[in-house]
């Protein structure tokens, strides 16, 4: 006998599963893009335990008759395509056929359905692919299906689970993105019996985000002008200069409907940005990108995140003038409305901003400063790179705080502090050099403990989607090592979050707590998917915990605060780079000078 099987049905299904179900929220993706492709008005998702031990999703679609309802668990089953040609212009958000005998085949299943033409409707009960029972049912007109026990019969799939708040804040994500991208529809969203969100349908999108993401989201961003070339429009909004989170949760891009990832649309976003973000952050966006179907296979990826375009090039040009043109509608940048722009995160405004009687003169002239130095900077030395080597006395050598002669010259634009080192000039960056220096004090702290933390006198409230706010219920242990101490007041009937937060990292003291809480949460959501305080996670807390406290702290104090700041950077482990890899220092050696200025 040979040695090749042809799989049976179920564990065809159970391998297909594989792909189109990672985890509850890519049940409910499923779920409730058949409940829009069924053309429902209103939209019902409930889960309990993130989702693993029950999602029930009852959408008032066309429902299907008692045929049709048994064939769509076969495998291959749709309505949506008949024929390869078919492929080519994909409209609905389905069609492989493949997503509910897959969920069926590794859970407990149930489907109700009724079309509204029938007196009856359809029970039919599956469990691990196996149909159970077929009844009548009196539901209402439309389709309800229970997943229940999600791979129930896959241990090895259920092993990958993450903990309950975190597969919660994964399937809130997905619903909030299925929301953004059809704000026609209502949905509602309970987890046990406790209402999260409930959308009322609107035709208007702002409203849509406002309902979901809070009035300070939509305030971040600007309306795009609705703009079409060669055949794609798009319309949305754009983050306003200097606007970055470094991760993209806050990206939410759709191709005809559908959210996708790719660079291919995200990169020309951050390209738009070059010079107003600081490096590893992404502008916030949502924008809609619409095409004829036929200009994009959609057939690329099992759960269908990510598509290919006809003309990859158009869409990347598209993508980048739209982003431009976002701006040109905005008023010159004031101090208090924007973070100006030159590399600053707006999540740490620059050091004069409020409480410094400093004025940003540096605001357009620190750009040609910053410029011209880096041009200067590129051919000479970097002080811990290698001395340049055409002229032996440039003192490209490593500095020792011991054997310093440095004479303060002065403060550059209340952002650098300017030495004269051995005929060199040594140019430090004040708050990448406060960085490093709270860098290596927290990464000690953190290894015996958790950093200091500073009570508020009164618990402030902030609105964050109820997503974060599932993370960060999840993730408090991490957070209270930082020193924020923080828990959910509720989510409001909305669908935004209330969080109370008790207590901030007492070294960021001076800044405003949302931003805290936006850096921390997104800095630690990069560190993966159960981000612990091992060594790496004691370093990234550590490090966006400097940043924010380098953002706010106050200028140094005269020639002797200006001294001791280099002498102390001079003292630590790493004094040449921030933990981000940013130079803290650099220095112009005399050969270095002599060359410019030779005739
Ligand atoms: P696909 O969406 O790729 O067609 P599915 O396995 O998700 O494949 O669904 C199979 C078929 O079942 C769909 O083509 C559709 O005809 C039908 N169906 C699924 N869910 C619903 C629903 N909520 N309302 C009406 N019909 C549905
Ligand atoms: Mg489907």
């Amino acid at each position: 006998m040979g040695r090749i099987n042809v799989l049976p049905d179920i564990l065809a299904s159970q391998v297909a599963a594989g792909e189109v179900v990672e985890r509850p929220a890519s049940v409910v993706k499923e779920l409730v893009e058949n409940s829009i492709d069924a053309g429902a008005k209103r939209i019902v998702v409930e889960f309990q335990k993130g989702g693993t031990r029950l999602i029930r999703v009852t959408d008032d679609g066309s429902g299907m008759d008692r045929a049709d309802a048994l064939l769509c668990l076969e495998r291959h089953a749709t309505s949506k395509i008949r024929e390869s040609a078919d492929l080519v212009a994909i409209t609905t958000l389905g069609f492989r056929g493949e997503a509910l005998p897959s969920i069926a085949s590794v859970s407990r299943f149930r489907l109700s359905t009724r079309r509204r033409e029938d007196a009856c409707g359809t029970l039919i009960s599956v469990s691990g692919g196996k149909i159970h029972e077929v009844e009548d049912s009196g539901d209402a007109a439309g389709t309800r299906i229970e997943v229940a026990d999600l791979f129930f019969n896959v241990p090895a799939r259920r092993k990958f689970l993450r903990g309950e708040q975190t597969e919660t804040a994964h399937l809130l994500q997905q619903i909030e993105t299925l929301a953004v991208a059809h704000p026609e529809i209502s949905f509602i969203c309970r987890r046990d019996q406790e209402e999260i969100f409930r959308l009322a349908a609107t035709e208007d999108l702002a409203v849509r985000l406002r309902d979901l993401y809070g009035e300070k989201f939509l305030k971040r961003l600007v309306v795009l002008t609705p703009q079409e070339t060669q055949g794609v429009r798009v319309y949305g909004w754009m983050a306003r200069p200097g606007e970055g989170r470094s991760d993209r949760s806050h990206q939410l891009l759709f191709v005809n409907g559908r959210m996708i990832r790719s660079p291919l649309l995200s990169q020309p976003l951050r390209e738009a940005c070059e010079g107003t973000l600081a490096k590893g952050l992404h502008p916030p966006a949502v924008l809609f990108f619409e095409m004829d179907p036929s200009a994009v296979d959609c057939n690329v990826h099992p759960a269908k995140r990510e598509v290919r375009f006809r003309d990859p090039g158009l869409i990347r040009t598209v993508a980048l003038q739209a982003a431009r043109s976002a701006w040109k509608s905005l008023k010159p940048l004031t101090d208090h409305e924007f973070s100006p722009g030159v590399g600053t995160d707006p999540l740490f405004p620059p050091i004069y901003s409020g409480k410094s009687a400093v004025h940003p003169t540096w605001m357009p002239s620190d750009h040609s400063i910053q410029c011209e130095l880096s041009e200067q900077m590129s051919g000479s030395s970097r002080i811990q790179e290698t001395p340049v080597s055409d002229d032996p006395n440039s003192s490209g050598c490593a500095l020792h705080q011991s054997s310093l002669s440095a004479r303060y010259i002065g403060m550059l634009g209340g952002r650098y502090l300017l030495f004269e080192e051995k005929e060199s000039l040594l140019l430090l960056e004040i708050r990448a050099a406060r960085e490093r220096l709270l860098y290596e004090r927290f990464l000690s702290r953190l290894s015996q403990g958790s950093l200091e933390s500073q009570h508020l006198l009164m618990p402030e409230l902030l609105e964050v989607s109820s997503a974060d706010l599932a993370w960060i219920e999840a993730h408090r242990d991490l957070l209270n090592a930082a020193g924020l101490f923080a828990e959910s007041f509720g989510v409001g009937k909305h669908g935004v979050g209330s969080l109370k937060v008790d207590a901030i990292p007492a070294d960021a003291a001076t800044l405003p707590i949302m931003e805290i809480v936006v850096c921390l949460v997104d800095e630690l959501r990069n560190i993966g998917e159960a981000p612990t305080l091992d060594r790496r996670g004691r370093e990234v807390l550590a490090a966006t915990v400097s940043r924010i406290a380098a953002a706010g702290a106050s200028l140094p104090d005269g020639p002797e605060g200006a001294m001791m700041l280099l002498r102390q950077l001079l003292a630590s482990e790493l004094p040449y780079v921030t933990p981000k890899g940013r130079p803290t220092l650099i220095q112009l050696a005399p050969g270095e000078l002599l060359r410019r200025f030779a005739a």
